[in-house]
This record gives structure tokens, C-alpha cells and sequence, in this order.
């Protein structure tokens, strides 16, 4: 267990312990202070710790381990796709040869660099069945904006500036409706219905002259997959609008159905998540789009393709959307990508899916037992249980996830999606073995027992963390990030 009363640095500093030791000084010395006017000097010493070495090895080694990632533990936080990070990826990223080359270097010379790009895109595009691939966008959201106004784009170069409405599921991830906004369009919501899925009656009453595009995940985020694609497809294709995929929950699929060859024409992809580059504080993320052949001249530019047998970044695209991103993009998640992309293979990436629905669809049916599961159906990568059942007896969702840390997890995401109250949504990932799974499962019974027998044990979680319960809007609004004593 995670020492967390290990004192940390500030308590511990003794006068005159020092951390280095210097070579005298062969220098004149200077009077620093008089250099700067007096209003930026210091009238008296800074209140600083003084410690050994050792000591301030210890500070970073504890506040580290009070980190909790997935090389510490299991992190079925749904939607996001928490799955292993292969070291093998590390390992290519650090190669000298890529990650000692400039952006300004002349194409000529990163020729291998640029081939790797290029087949990430080829990749990408065979996997999600689109025609053309551009990495550029450095997250979800990114690329989300840029499909949208790829879109919309398309729309105007077709004189349809009436255009102005996106659709979007009331289960959508929050990105969703934003990207709508700040791409200039109106979301427009459409419902979901008893069985989870998109309500096909009320899109078809909410779809128009105006409807640029339909934005969908699939399996959406209830992680149902939806069934009635293609008759949607036909209702907003026949009406003039686009179809735009959120490509988020790619990891439920792979291998074995494509946005692309569900009528999709603009998806993104999030390789911080499907793909294993590292998520979070674990550096940038990327959100490459891919398009149909009628969106390829939309592209961002400069367009990465093979002219004769050189790779060049063409910039002659008149039509395109623009720059989006400074130089190429994250290129380092792209090296990381492309090595899970290669070390897998066809086969492998298609067992991945598999092992992610079956995980989710273990995790889900093993819990119902003692948590209401609002759709009954099979699930895909991910599920959403409610904690309405438990919220009567007096204990919140927030309590259970708070109750979790204490067992060492990491909870589920909580409170979303919107439309389930008491949302639990749970993503296990194809990562885990069984023996993970059941630890988790042992604690939520656990917990859903407490909630009867000593409600305050969980209203009261957590236990055992440095933070409690934090205000979460003031930590958000006022962060005190400086040491206080
Ligand atoms: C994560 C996620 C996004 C946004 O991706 P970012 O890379 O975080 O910007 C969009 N939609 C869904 C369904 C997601 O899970």
C-alpha cells in the first residue's frame, strides 16, 4: 500500500543540509542583487526547505506514487478507453532517428519519417474503410472541428449555405454539441429510445433542408451498437446531409465492421485511446480524420502523399480547410500507433475487439446482480449501470466511485451519459485479465453491501487517499497550486 503520510519536503528541511555540492568558485564574483531595480529584489530569503539528496528523492518517488495511472491499477473509465500502453512503443518513439529530426528539415531528408506517416494513413483508412486519411488534429475534439468544417465546407462549395443544423444524440459525448458550436452550426438533439439507440421516428422528424450532418458514435455511448445505421444513413443522406462518425468507441469494432461501410463520410479517430498512445498527463493525444473520396480535397493541408517514389507534403490544395496544427501534427503518437498498429496486425486488432466486448459483457452481467442495468441487451466494449437502486438507501453514485479508491481502483466515469440517472459507465478494456475483472466485481458487490449494512462507510469515502472529498468547482474556478503551509 502507498505510504500517503510520508511526509512531504517542505515539513522536512533542516537548516544547513544541502542536496549538491559545488566546486569552488575560480570566478569573480558578481553582485546579482544590483543588477535588477530594487523593487525586484528580494529584502529577505525566500522560505525554502533545505534537504539532503536522499530526501528530495524521496519528496518526488512519494508524490509519484500517489499518482495512480494504469501502470498502477485497472481504470474502467468508460468512453475513455484506458488500455495498456505496449513499452514496445516507447521504445520506436526514442529511436534517434525520429526523435532527433526538426520539423524544418527538408522533406527529402525524413523520407522514412514521412513513410511511416503515410502508411499510419493507409492503415487507418483500410481499418476504417474511408479514402483518405489526415493526421494532423492533436485530439478528439480537434478532429471533430475539422471533419464539421470539412463539412460545411462541402456544403457552401455546393452553394448550400441554408445548411446550418448538426444532429447529435442526447447521449453524445460533450465534445460533440461544442465542436457543433464552434464549427458555427445549431446542434440539434435527437432522442434515444427504451432500447437505447437512436430514436429512428424522431430523427426522421428533426431532419431537413438544414441538416448539414448527423454526428454519431457507434457503439454510441451506452456502448449499444447501433443496429438501424444504415436506415439512418438513407433518412439524412436522402435530405442532403452528411454523416459525421465520432470514432471514439473504435475499440468495440475493429476488425470487424467500418464507419465507412456504414455510410459514414467524415470520422475521426483518437490513437490516445483505440490506438495506445498514452493518455492525459501521459502527453498529447491524436485525432487524425478520415474522409470518403468526395471530402478529399477538404483535407488539411499540407496533405501527406507518395509523388513517384518521394513522399512530399503537397500544398497546393485550394479547396482545403487550412493548417489546423503547427508543423505535422504529434508525431511521436504516430510512431507509438503505427507500432500497435504493426506489432497486431489484422488478426490481432480484430482480437482486441473481441476481448473488449467479452470483458465489457462479463463485467456488465456479473454486476447487475446488484446494480441496475437499464438496457438489457448485449453490450459492446462498454456498459452503463445506474445507481438508483443504491441512491434509495441513501448512498450516490459519487459515493460509490469515491468508495472504489479506497478498494484501488480507479472508478468508472460517473454521470455520464446524461440520460441515465446515476450513470456508471464502464469500460474494462481488452487489456485485463479475468482475474483483474473479478477483483473489481468483488469490490462493487462489496460496496453495494456497505451501502445496506453501513451507508456511512461509503457516504464518507474516501478513506485511505491524501484527498478526501475535494470541491470540485472551486478546485476548478481557484486551484491553489502552490504549497501552504
Ligand atoms: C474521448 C472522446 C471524445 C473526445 O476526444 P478527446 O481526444 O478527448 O478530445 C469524443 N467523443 C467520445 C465518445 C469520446 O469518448
Amino acid at each position: 500500500m502507498v505510504n500517503t503520510d510520508f511526509p512531504l519536503i517542505f515539513e522536512r528541511g533542516k537548516k544547513g543540509r544541502t542536496s549538491y555540492s559545488l566546486p569552488e568558485l575560480d570566478v569573480p564574483e558578481i553582485d546579482l542583487a544590483s543588477e535588477f531595480e530594487d523593487s525586484y529584489v528580494r529584502s529577505e530569503a525566500p522560505d525554502l526547505p533545505e534537504v539532503s539528496e536522499l530526501d528530495i528523492m524521496r519528496h518526488y518517488t512519494a508524490l509519484s506514487r500517489r499518482n495512480y495511472g494504469v501502470d498502477s491499477g485497472f481504470y474502467p473509465l468508460g468512453s475513455c478507453t484506458m488500455k495498456y500502453n505496449p513499452k514496445i512503443n516507447e521504445d520506436v518513439a526514442k529511436l534517434a532517428g525520429f526523435s532527433h529530426i526538426h520539423p524544418h528539415q527538408d522533406p527529402k531528408t525524413v523520407q522514412g519519417a514521412m513513410e511511416i506517416m503515410y502508411d499510419l494513413q493507409t492503415s487507418l483508412s483500410e481499418i476504417t474503410g474511408m479514402h483518405d486519411f489526415s493526421l494532423q488534429s492533436a485530439a478528439g475534439a480537434q478532429g471533430e472541428w475539422s471533419g464539421l468544417m470539412m463539412i460545411r465546407a462541402f456544403h457552401e462549395a455546393n452553394g448550400d449555405y441554408d445548411r446550418t443544423r448538426v444532429i447529435v444524440p442526447d447521449s453524445a459525448h460533450g465534445t460533440n454539441p461544442a465542436s457543433v458550436s464552434v464549427a458555427g452550426f445549431d446542434a440539434v438533439t435527437v432522442k434515444t429510445n427504451d432500447n437505447g439507440l437512436v430514436d429512428l421516428e424522431d430523427l426522421k422528424r428533426v431532419v431537413n433542408q438544414e441538416t448539414a450532418a448527423l454526428m454519431l458514435t457507434n457503439p454510441n455511448t451506452l456502448g449499444l451498437f447501433e443496429t438501424e445505421i444504415m436506415e439512418m444513413a438513407e433518412i439524412v443522406h436522402g435530405e442532403g446531409g452528411k454523416l459525421y462518425y465520432d470514432g471514439a468507441n473504435l475499440n468495440a469494432i475493429m476488425g470487424y465492421a467500418r464507419p465507412g461501410d456504414m455510410g459514414f463520410d467524415v470520422v475521426h479517430l483518437n490513437l490516445h485511446k483505440t490506438f495506445t498512445g498514452p493518455h492525459g498527463g501521459g502527453g498529447p493525444g491524436s485525432g487524425p480524420v478520415g474522409v470518403t473520396e468526395e471530402f478529399a480535397s477538404y483535407l488539411p493541408k499540407p496533405v501527406l502523399t507518395k509523388q513517384d517514389d518521394q513522399f512530399i507534403f503537397d500544398y497546393d490544395r485550394p479547396a482545403s480547410i487550412g493548417r489546423i496544427k503547427p508543423y505535422y501534427g504529434n508525431f511521436g503518437i504516430y510512431l507509438r500507433a503505427y507500432t500497435y498498429i504493426r506489432t497486431m496486425g489484422a488478426e490481432g486488432l480484430k482480437k482486441v475487439s473481441e476481448y473488449a466486448v467479452l470483458n465489457a459483457n462479463y463485467l456488465m452481467r456479473r454486476l447487475e446482480q446488484e446494480y441496475s442495468l437499464p438496457y438489457q441487451q448485449h453490450c459492446k466494449h462498454e456498459f452503463v449501470l445506474s445507481g438508483k437502486k443504491q441512491k434509495q438507501l441513501g448512498v450516490r453514485t459519487l459515493d460509490i466511485a469515491k468508495r472504489l479508491l479506497d478498494y484501488g481502483y480507479h472508478p468508472p466515469t460517473i454521470y455520464f451519459p446524461l440520460n441515465v440517472e446515476e450513470a456508471m459507465m464502464t469500460e474494462p478494456t481488452e487489456t485485463e485479465s479475468k482475474e483483474t475483472l473479478d477483483g473489481f466485481i468483488d469490490a462493487m458487490l462489496q460496496i453495494s453491501e456497505e451501502a445496506k449494512s453501513e451507508p456511512e462507510l461509503v457516504q464518507e469515502a474516501p478513506h485511505n487517499t491524501v484527498v478526501k472529498r475535494m470541491d470540485e468547482t472551486t478546485a476548478a474556478r481557484k486551484p491553489i497550486l502552490r504549497y501552504q503551509k
